[in-house]
């Protein structure tokens, strides 16, 4: 039984391998916990998306959010993509990593004014604008440095993603974005404004999608909309779809890059001059990362059994926050039966769990673990809460693995406080 959607995670002589490294070896000279990404499976899933959209002129935008170190966006880079951004935070990430500013779109509700400065100054491609308040804002900061932005309207669709309710922004009761007739006042005003040049419309309905029909009916909507806005002079180039393609942490059966891309094309394909932006964050990290923990202890009560571990809901909180569920493997494969086992940290809450009730064979202290397809909004939703150290970063190429993030410090902890 393999669990493993991709040959570069994988058993190689009874012990788990990132391409060609052994945890162990990673484990034994990185510490633990430790994020182990692996560069093809992270490249792999850029260049998927991307040759899934080849019929049309687009461009692949990755999500910043979901794993933001700037080693994996250089690789980013390096493969010609784009960021999609949702902070000035990750404006400078990406500057580091040297992403091309033409290629940069701005998303989210709460963009402050030194923020859109920031990014007026470095030149993105365009601001997705999610309120009227917003765009107000924008043109005054553009107009006070003499510049011109680009935006795209963020419409709400109401489709339903049918995913995990804090993951769904696409619904009408959610924050994000605006009605389809809201819309239409913003492109008016942007017209009537000097210092806003409207360029694209945009939509991001939600994350962690397993099937294509939300992102098709999402396509439906924004292409009746940017035809009627076209009707009525206001031409745009732009579709920027957002993101949301799900993976399979465990039996989901997700849309390929390529069924989503065919899905897509085939409402969008048609568009004249049309140019479309996606932003995949989860599908491209998601599943190119372990998180590698170590047993500490197992801990029996008449009612559990747990495996504590020094990862925890700090390192990961994806378990908790969301229910989500990891697939967990012993560093070395084992052969006994399986036991029923909560896999639990050290943090001083009962929602500190990575599994609950699940299989998995004895270990002992001292053994290593891998959580699975921990790629994606994990390091980066990752905290100090119970001054725990935040977890190193690896990257593995090949036959070889380097360090793209320093282990914390107990001096990192109190980095900025005053006493
Ligand atoms: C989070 C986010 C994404 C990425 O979503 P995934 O589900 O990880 O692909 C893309 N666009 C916007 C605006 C986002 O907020």
């Amino acid at each position: 039984m393999s669990n493993f959607d991709d040959k570069n995670i994988d058993y190689k002589n009874s012990v788990l391998h990132v391409e060609g490294v052994e945890l162990n070896k990673i484990a034994a000279e990185a510490g633990t916990p430790t994020y182990v990404y692996s560069n093809e499976i992270f490249a792999e899933n850029i260049i998927n998306i991307d040759q899934a959209l080849r019929g049309a002129a687009h461009l692949v935008c990755y999500s910043v959010k979901v794993a933001s170190n700037v080693g994996l966006l250089k690789k980013a880079a390096g493969l010609g993509a784009g960021a999609d951004i949702v902070s000035g935070g990750e404006l400078y990430r990406c500057r580091k990593a040297g992403i091309d500013p033409k290629k940069i779109v701005y998303s989210g509700v709460g963009k402050a004014a030194h923020e859109m400065a920031e990014a007026l100054d470095a030149g993105i491609l365009m601001f997705n604008v999610e309120s009227a308040q917003e765009l107000s804002l924008l043109a005054q900061v553009a107009s006070d440095k003499g510049k011109v932005a680009q935006i795209a309207v963020r419409v709400n669709p109401d489709v339903d993603p049918q995913t995990h309710p804090y993951v769904a922004t696409g619904l009408k009761e959610s924050k994000f974005g605006v009605p389809a007739a809201e819309a239409m006042e913003l492109y008016r005003i942007a017209k009537n404004t000097p210092s806003l040049k409207a360029i694209g419309l945009d939509c991001h309905i939600g994350s962690q999608l397993v099937s294509v029909a939300p992102f098709v009916a999402a396509c439906e909507r924004l292409k009746r909309l940017f035809l009627d806005l076209r009707s009525q002079g206001i031409n745009l180039t732009y579709i920027d779809l957002g993101g949301g393609l799900g993976i399979r942490y465990n039996q989901e059966k997700p849309p390929t890059a390529k069924e989503y891309g065919e899905a897509v094309l085939n409402v969008l394909g048609d568009i004249d001059d049309l140019f479309l932006i996606v932003e995949p964050g989860r599908s491209v990290a998601g599943s190119a990362a372990v998180l590698l923990i170590k047993v500490l202890y197992n801990k029996r009560t008449d009612f559990k059994h747990f495996v504590v571990t020094d990862g925890a809901m700090n390192d990961l909180i994806r378990p908790c926050l969301y229910g989500s569920y990891h697939q967990i493997k012993t560093v070395n494969e084992k052969n006994q039966a399986p036991l029923t086992v909560d896999v639990v940290g050290p943090v001083c809450e009962s929602g500190d769990f990575l599994a609950k009730d699940r299989p998995l064979a004895p270990v002992e202290p001292g053994e290593y673990l891998a959580v699975l397809n921990a790629g994606a909004y994990g390091m980066t939703m990752s905290s100090n809460y119970n001054s725990r150290t935040r977890p190193a970063e690896v990257l593995v190429e090949g036959d070889s693995f380097k360090l793209i993030k320093q282990r914390e410090t107990y001096d990192n902890l109190i980095l900025g406080e005053i006493f």
